[in-house]
């Protein structure tokens, strides 16, 4: 059989992974994603006051998605046979919270078995992770990726909403002793919340062989409270975490990869900057996002969500997908506009569309 061509757009990039969110809904309430504490109101009310503003609690559009929207099992294991036939070979599983979901190593056995599938990811929060994880690994889940923001229990509680730092390093040490490689753990570095916390953040990493990755705050909140204050930019970042550690690049292992690596020098342990504001990676973006809800995003920033769930469900055949597919991913935006005056946030915010 001859291969299909790939997923390719007007510039010239060639589409590799797939993020799957499994649902909208999540146990936490991070204040850079869903800031509806009042930990949160407070923090931004501070920052909003100076320029006359008021922060909202209202969050602007989260209503869970009712049951029947999200796509089955099936309905998502159809699509990644489609796409990996189109070339994609990664997936990650992410939400909300993924693990909200029941059975979620039902999708992973089904996705696992795919031919042309080389990669199969889940980023969680970490609570319920202990429940669900041999189940998973079992199912053929091979790496997963936790938030961690802080490892100050009150911190983390003022970021999260919620009160299990140690429920959460527990299944990060959980996820390491049971195999799971490699181990990621994502801090969103904000300023005035965490920033004073990266160096013992990259020493958790040394001290547990997990590779940390800090990123950037992006603008998709959702009470739009972003601010570009807030964002502390990745080379600050490095400097922060360079005052305590010395730091060996790695090099890139492709040209997609959003982080910038370092080992901890005289570890296995590395440490990574994901900066899409800053320095963004827009040029070599190879990524394609599918909602809970069966839309595709071709950008995390994008203002359209063309509706898959609409032709997996009036039973249109395959081929009619792989062409409808190829017309929505020619048209990927170029690249986002963060912190330009013509950029216009999306309506769903990040737990909504799958970060
Ligand atoms: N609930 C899971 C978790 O937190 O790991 C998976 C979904 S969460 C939306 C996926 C990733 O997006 C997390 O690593 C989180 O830190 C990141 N994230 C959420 N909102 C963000 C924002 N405004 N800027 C940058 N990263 C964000
Ligand atoms: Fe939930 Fe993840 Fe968003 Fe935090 S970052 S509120 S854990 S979806």
């Amino acid at each position: 059989m001859i291969p299909a061509a790939p997923l390719i757009d007007t510039f010239n990039r060639v589409m590799g992974d797939l993020r799957i969110s499994l649902t909208d809904r999540c146990n936490f309430r991070c204040l850079y994603c869903l800031p509806e504490t009042e930990a949160a109101a407070n923090f931004y009310q501070q920052r909003f006051a100076p320029a006359g503003r008021t922060f909202s609690t209202e969050p602007i559009r989260r209503q869970w998605q009712p049951r029947t929207a999200l796509l089955s099992y099936e309905e998502i294991a159809r699509v990644v046979r489609i796409v990996a036939g189109l070339g994609i070979r990664k997936i990650r599983l992410t939400g909300g919270e993924p693990l909200l979901r029941q059975n979620v190593e039902e999708v992973v056995r089904l996705i696992a078995s795919v031919p042309g599938i080389e990669d199969l990811a889940l980023t969680t929060n970490g609570f319920n992770f202990h429940e669900q994880a041999a189940a998973l690994k079992d199912a053929g889940l091979r790496r997963v990726s936790f938030s961690l923001d802080s490892l100050d229990g009150d911190n983390f509680k003022r970021i999260t909403g919620q009160d299990c730092l140690d429920t959460v390093i527990a299944n990060i040490r959980r996820a390491q002793s049971m195999g799971f490689r490699p181990v990621k753990v994502n801090a969103v570095v904000i300023r005035d919340v965490n920033d004073h916390e990266v160096g013992a953040l990259a020493q958790f990493a040394r001290d547990e062989g997990v590779a940390m990755r800090f990123i950037e705050f992006m603008p998709l909140d959702s009470a739009r409270a972003w601010l570009k204050e807030l964002v502390v930019p990745g080379a600050e970042i490095l400097s922060l975490i360079r005052r305590e550690h010395e730091l060996e690049p790695l090099p890139a292992r492709h040209a997609a990869e959003t982080s910038r690596r370092w080992r901890l020098a005289g570890s296995d342990a590395e440490i990574g900057i994901i900066a899409p504001v800053t320095e963004p990676f827009c040029g070599q973006c190879n990524r394609l996002r599918l909602t809970a809800d069966g839309h595709i995003r071709t950008c995390l920033f994008s203002l359209r969500e063309p509706d898959l769930k609409a032709l997996l469900r009036d039973g249109s055949s395959d081929e009619k997908i792989v062409a409808w597919l190829r017309a929505v991913v020619w048209n990927k935006e170029e690249r986002h506009h963060i912190g330009e005056a013509d950029y216009q946030q999306p309506d769903r915010s990040m737990s909504c569309i799958g970060g």
